[in-house]
């Protein structure tokens, strides 16, 4: 079976788990700003855990925080548990983002924060939100900090620039579903040096280096990771996953049970194992984006025009962390592409607030798209390594779904 998502892990991944270099954390760090076009990257154990030290950091308390309805879990989790509210915005179909006019329009003078994410890896359109910012800065005389969610856009550009290059800091989560991997990990970039000074010190009074113990489990983690993702291995992966409950701890959405916490170890420093794992991904980093759009154009071509699909649109400066397509009865195509020997990914699968846990941030609004996304989405695998032989049968096994179910 064709697995809905592979970390793209070689022999340098395998030997960094074994050999030890001293201030690996920092390089990862300085190589990672680099990559990411800026001047400054702070690690952290988590992406989340990134917000949530920023807003801790700098004060922020009882403000409402902008943000997509449709997104990952883990950032309204790290916006409530730092003390703020999220105010959701729902998303426009046509590119997965927040609607601008939404954005402008829900500013207050409670407003501290906007989190611009960049869905799928589609860029925001930067250019307009920072007018919007900046007017609302002018109307109600304080900062309004723009936090990039690039957790699914490494590499993303606006109008040739790159997304990370703009608003105040960057967010990125470097888990293995990510476009590159640091087993867990996240990252907080910005080019302002007193900004940067102000996170790592609260960092560093905060986080807690953690023991052998944990950098054992997670070098075993990421060994286990290799047979997983074999192909060849991954149809009784898939069966396990499908059938018994032991691996939906590691493999399915950890967000689900529907509480509003942080995982027991979100306050440990970045790992050295972690971050070497880290240094040996950057070095793949521009093949890893470039072959993700490649793929992406692959399906585009193969799939225009094929009824009861919805196509995720094809954008100048997109990275394509996932390919996402919207269709009628989703349990059934997944069911469909399974038997055919593909495994499609459904994320994401909620919208906020519509879960029982944020359903009092929803403020009377329905938040339609993100409601029909969360029930429509299905994502085909586009990691590099795919053959053009898997490509094409990915392709024929949904066009022949889509024959069945129509
Ligand atoms: C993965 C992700 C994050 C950060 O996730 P962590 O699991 O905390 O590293 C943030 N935003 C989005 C959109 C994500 O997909």
């Amino acid at each position: 079976m064709i697995p809905r998502l592979k970390p793209i892990l070689g022999m340098d991944e395998f030997l960094s788990l074994f050999c030890r270099i001293s201030n690996a954390v920092e390089h990862f760090e300085n190589e990672f700003a680099q990559a990411a076009g800026v001047k400054h990257a702070i690690a952290y154990p988590y992406g989340r855990s990134a917000l949530w030290a920023f807003f801790k950091a700098l004060g922020l308390e009882n403000a409402e925080v902008v943000q997509p309805a449709y997104t990952c879990v883990v950032v309204s989790h790290a916006t409530v548990l730092s003390g703020n509210t999220p105010r959701f915005i729902d998303i426009r179909l046509n590119d997965y983002n927040a609607d601008l006019d939404q954005v402008a329009a829900s500013i207050n003078e409670n407003t501290r924060a906007v989190i611009a994410t960049h869905l799928f890896g589609y860029p925001l359109n930067v250019d307009s939100l920072n007018a919007i910012v900046r007017s609302a800065e002018e109307r109600f005389g304080h900062k309004i900090w723009i936090i990039q969610d690039c957790a699914h856009s490494f590499g993303a550009r606006w109008q040739g620039k790159l997304v990370s290059q703009h608003g105040d800091v960057s967010l990125y989560g470097l888990n293995i579903s990510k476009m590159i991997t640091s087993i867990f990990g996240g990252m907080m970039t910005t080019d302002d040096a007193n900004l940067a000074d102000r996170l790592r010190k609260w960092r560093d009074e905060n986080f807690h280096q953690a023991g052998i113990v944990k950098s054992l489990s997670r070098s075993l983690y990421l060994l286990a990771i290799y047979p997983a993702f074999n192909p060849s291995l991954y149809g009784m992966m898939y069966w396990l996953q499908e059938q018994t409950p032991l691996l939906n701890s590691l493999t399915k959405a950890y967000h689900l049970d529907e509480m509003i916490r942080l995982p027991p170890d979100f306050q440990d420093a970045m790992l050295n194992v972690e971050a070497r794992v880290g240094l040996a991904q950057l070095r793949k980093y521009e093949s890893i984006l470039s072959a993700r759009c490649e793929n992406a154009r692959f399906y585009e071509s193969r799939l225009a025009g094929i009824e009861g699909l919805e196509l995720p649109p094809m954008v100048d400066g997109a990275t394509y962390s996932h390919y996402v397509i919207r269709v009628k009865d989703r349990q059934r195509v997944m069911k469909e592409m399974a038997r055919r020997g593909v495994q499609v990914g459904q994320l994401i699968e909620y919208s906020i607030p519509h879960m029982d846990a944020y359903r009092k941030y929803a403020s009377g609004h329905s938040f339609q798209n993100s409601l029909l996304c969360s029930q429509t989405t299905i994502n085909l695998p586009i990691y590099p390594g795919l053959s053009e032989m898997e490509l094409q049968k990915i392709s024929s096994a949904l066009i022949e779904t889509m024959h069945v179910v129509n």
